[in-house]
């Protein structure tokens, strides 16, 4: 079965460079759910080059940044499921950039904490939260557009 992230719709890029990629999450957990997933195929974060790392969190930056200036969230959960333990389940190391707003979660307090509890009745609702967290096609436009700038990093 072929890698996800290494054979990514171009339609799901927003940014590409030479180490890394910036990508819309097929499944997304909340509107403007973004990936930075490293151009080498690796499973694991010790796998990663120094410059590697340091380009995930360039890319954080970066997609936090564009997320900013098209979606106005007002908030963010950054993170990694690093393992399958971890739930991890493309071996594909990917950072996910999640936008949050006031009032899209009852209680958010905790964020990134609530990982670990059972979330299984939401995952049975995927198909639902996908349609209703999806971008509209204008606003996945709007923020092409927004990497726009930064394409002469582009190889
Ligand atoms: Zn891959």
């Amino acid at each position: 079965m072929g890698c996800p992230f290494c054979t990514a719709r171009p339609e799901a890029i927003l940014y590409g460079d030479k180490l890394i990629r910036i990508l819309i999450d097929s499944y997304p957990a909340n509107r403007g759910h973004l990936l930075v997933v490293p151009r080498r195929h690796v499973e694991s974060w010790e796998e990663l080059s120094g410059e590697e790392k340091w380009a995930l969190i360039k890319g954080m930056e970066l997609a936090m940044e564009k997320l900013r200036a098209v979606l106005e969230p007002d908030g963010f959960n950054v993170g990694m499921n690093l393992g399958r333990a971890a739930g991890q389940t493309v071996p594909h190391i990917h950072l996910h950039v999640i936008p949050r707003w006031k009032g899209d979660s009852k209680n958010p307090r905790g964020g990134v904490r609530k990982a670990v509890l059972d979330l299984e009745d939401e995952n049975l609702n995927m198909k639902e939260k996908w349609r209703k967290n999806r971008l509209s096609r204008e606003e996945v436009e709007l923020l092409r557009r927004a990497f726009w700038t930064n394409l002469s990093l582009l190889d």
